[in-house]
């Protein structure tokens, strides 16, 4: 039989990207050719991130297109960025798309593009090429968006996402509840940049449903009523480096693993791990109150201090931090997370909630103690807190700040409370179950497979 090959269209953030590049390591093992198609942007920064034998660029074809801002303009301008998106790279991907059938004589045999980036899936349909939705986050994110009609016959929002009901909604009556304001869309507060976004969201949910798969990187027995209310998604994961004995590939930076050698002279179950993945930021009060109540938890602590995390500025750490706390503390740049969160020494994760750091915590029976900034991650705390119970959340003072005594008290509750332990270890066994041979996750990924492997060019 022919090799199956495979167009991978990530949507163009770190969070999107290192997932899509783990599921194309995934297929690379079960025999399939894979073509990563990432903005030239990012694609330099893999480059420049990875080293020359990491798997990335050994088993994965590596190509880029541009995504119409020059490398100076700001990419955090959602708006400015999605407009140039649209404008430019549906026409660069379909090139690729012609080029590869032209170069290998079995051509594209589906592309698969993160959901967020429906103009790829669109750019296949035209092709008549078969087309998967991958969905990077949780399924219960997806369910809202897939609920955006009702909402809107509910009367919550309008037909631009506007919230008219600030209140909480439950999708279905095992979910927890979300509340309206919440909703992705919904942290804009500029109403241009919201209706965008908004657009995006409902277009791209719209354009899935004709995909011939949406398969997501979450398990049954994470979110099982998300997955029964839209049977449509299939969960195959959570696919982790750390479960194919290998490590994570497509970091926008490069990772610092003497913070390894360091977790390895620490204690058992001691050490705190704070980060905040790729796009959280936070304000210089905000920060230094963190590295206080750091401090003042005495505790060892691994914390990655990403280098544009402080909105408009630098990290000024509060005066003599860095000599009081000694080596007890230990600062990154960017860790290789998933291989801290597999390490024996770590306790606990200070984590924003983004889906990624959810699940490689949850695979690895971590618990939590939940610092959402946006999006989803206020709905994936819900799930940690209300529905897994394996983390708690912080609380913020009347300035808006999660002060210092804040920090030490929940880290003394989560650690004093063996509780959240042993409700992370059950949920640890039950998701790396359901990616085991013969797991629920296992053997839809199996069936995903055979399918990529069997119809070949019918859409
Ligand atoms: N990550 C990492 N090193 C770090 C911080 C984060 O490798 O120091 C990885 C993390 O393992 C996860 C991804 O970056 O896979 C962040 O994705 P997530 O969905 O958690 O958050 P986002 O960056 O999208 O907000």
């Amino acid at each position: 039989m022919s090799q199956p090959h495979i167009v991978a269209v990530p949507y163009p953030a770190q969070g999107h990207v290192l997932p899509l590049m783990e599921l194309s390591l995934w297929l690379v093992k079960e025999g399939c050719k894979i073509t990563f198609v990432n903005s030239e942007f990012n694609h330099k920064r893999v480059m420049k991130a990875s080293s020359e034998n990491d798997d990335v660029r050994n088993k994965i074809n590596l190509v880029s297109i541009p995504d119409g801002l020059e490398p100076e303009e700001d990419r955090t301008d959602l708006k400015k960025l999605t407009e140039a998106i649209g404008e430019v790279m549906p026409g660069k991907l379909d090139e690729v798309i012609k080029m590869i059938n032209e170069s290998d004589e079995n051509g594209v045999s589906c592309v698969i593009a993160d959901e967020n980036v429906g103009w790829a899936l669109g750019v296949a349909e035209k092709l008549n090429i078969r087309r998967v939705a991958f969905w990077p986050a949780a399924a219960a994110t997806l369910t809202s968006f897939f609920s955006i009609p009702k909402l809107i016959d509910d009367g919550i929002i309008d037909s631009d996402g506007a919230i008219l009901k600030k209140q909480g909604i439950k999708l279905s009556p095992n979910m927890p509840i979300m509340n309206s304001s919440d909703f992705s869309w919904a942290f804009f507060p500029d109403p241009a940049l919201r209706r965008v976004v908004f657009d995006l969201v409902n277009d791209n949910a719209e354009r899935v449903k004709s995909a011939n798969w949406i398969i997501c990187n979450s398990a049954k027995e994470l979110e099982p009523e998300a997955f029964a209310m839209f049977p449509q998604m299939s969960p195959i994961g959570p696919l982790l480096a750390t479960n194919r004995l290998g490590s994570s590939t497509g970091h926008f930076w490069p990772e610092d693993s003497n913070c390894l050698n360091w977790l390895d002279q620490q204690p058992h179950n001691s050490v705190i791990y704070v980060a905040f993945g790729s796009f959280t930021i936070l304000d210089l009060t905000q920060f230094q109150e963190l590295a206080l109540g750091l401090e003042s938890s005495k505790r060892r602590f691994l914390w990655v201090v990403r280098e544009n995390l402080i909105l408009n500025g630098d990290s000024v750490y509060p005066k003599g931090f860095k000599d009081r706390v000694g080596n007890r503390g230990h600062i990154v740049k960017w860790a290789p997370q998933q291989k801290v969160l597999a390490h024996p020494s770590i306790a606990c994760f200070v984590s924003h909630c983004g889906w990624n750091s959810t699940v490689e915590s949850v695979s690895n029976g971590v618990p939590f103690l939940c610092w959402p900034y946006f999006a989803d991650q206020l709905f994936n705390q819900s799930y940690i807190c209300d529905i897994w119970k394996v983390g708690l959340g912080f609380n913020k003072n009347e300035n808006g700040v999660i002060g210092k005594e804040e920090i030490k008290n929940k880290l003394d509750k989560l650690l004093g409370d063996t509780t959240f332990k042993e409700k992370a270890l059950d949920l640890q066994a039950k998701v790396n179950t359901s990616v085991k041979e013969g797991g629920s996750s296992n053997k839809m990924f199996g069936k995903f497979v055979d399918w990529i492997k069997t119809q070949r060019s019918s859409i």
